[in-house]
């Protein structure tokens, strides 16, 4: 059994954390965190209360709990503190909050390795996710004029998504940096031609009623080639972090992306 803290746990991926890690049985769930603290996590979920209540200092609780494992569903602007908090604990963090820079994952990766404890980020837990991105990828090398469009639900704090950036950073390994469209192309309107990665462009949909999709669309003569991925649910995303929960202690120092988990 793999012991188990949830932070941000009475968020919408807190929430759906909480019931796969008590649905599984090889994770134990020993604490859960939340600025919002004091709820019971049974009565959170609809299930009955079951004793293990939400508590609001992250430091105190890993001190207490003494989980194996924290996992942070949490904000983008605080997700770098509490995982440094958690590798000084010497526990290991598994991070679906998106937003970290290069330089934060960098200072984590070092932190990770002083502290002998490794770690795992993921921008996107969903299996079709990585699939789309390990495609991408792959149809890069034959169609190098790229552009993503991202759409999730208005609540979303950051943007572009971190699966958007991660899938840019995978083609830009094959695809050599180019800028797109005419060389004399003017916005009418600022922001209109979206964000610029290397010279592929990332638009940011922003709408109630999406979860998280994706598409990225491959031009060429006469033809273009569009991968689209929906995570329709949340649930979607919970096969890979009961992956890396299990998975993260045999890995060493920082390792980010679910692909590097999958045979
Ligand atoms: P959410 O519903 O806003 O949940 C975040 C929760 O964390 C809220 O309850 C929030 O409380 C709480 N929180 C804020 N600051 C905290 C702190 N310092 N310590 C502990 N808890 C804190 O957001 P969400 O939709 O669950 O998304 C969370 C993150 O996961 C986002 O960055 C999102 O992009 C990312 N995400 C990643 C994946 C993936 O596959 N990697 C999939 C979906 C979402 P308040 O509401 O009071 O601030």
């Amino acid at each position: 059994m793999v012991k188990v803290l949830v932070n941000g746990a009475c968020g919408r991926m807190g929430q759906a954390v909480l019931a796969a890690v008590l649905d599984d049985a090889e994770l134990e769930l020993v604490g859960a965190v939340d600025v919002r603290g004091g709820a019971d996590v049974g009565e959170l979920l609809g299930r009955g209360a079951n004793g293990i209540v939400v508590a609001d200092d992250l430091g105190r609780a890993l001190d207490e709990k003494k989980p194996e494992v924290m996992v942070d569903f949490t904000r983008p602007d605080v997700v770098f503190d509490n995982v440094m908090t958690a590798l000084q604990h010497k526990v290991s963090p598994v991070v679906g909050t998106t937003g970290l820079s290069d330089e934060a994952k960098e200072k984590i990766r070092e932190e990770s390795e002083k502290q002998g404890t490794p770690a795992f980020i993921a921008p996107n837990f969903a299996i079709g996710a990585v699939l789309m991105m390990l495609m991408a990828r792959q149809a890069a090398k034959y169609m190098p004029e790229v552009e993503i469009i991202e759409l999730h639900h208005d609540k979303k704090l950051d943007a572009p998504s971190g699966t958007a950036v991660q899938t840019a950073a995978m083609i830009a390994e094959v695809r050599r940096a180019h800028g797109q469209g005419h060389p004399e192309e003017k916005e009418k309107l600022t922001g209109a031609r979206g964000a610029d990665y290397e010279g592929m462009h990332i638009h940011s949909v922003r709408l109630p009623g999406y979860v998280a999709h994706q598409e990225v669309i491959f031009g060429g003569l006469g033809q273009t080639l569009t991968i689209r991925h929906d995570s329709t649910n949340r649930e979607s995303f919970m096969p890979g972090v009961v992956l890396a929960c299990k998975r993260v202690r045999s890995l060493r120092g920082l390792t980010v992306g679910l692909d590097q988990l999958l045979d």
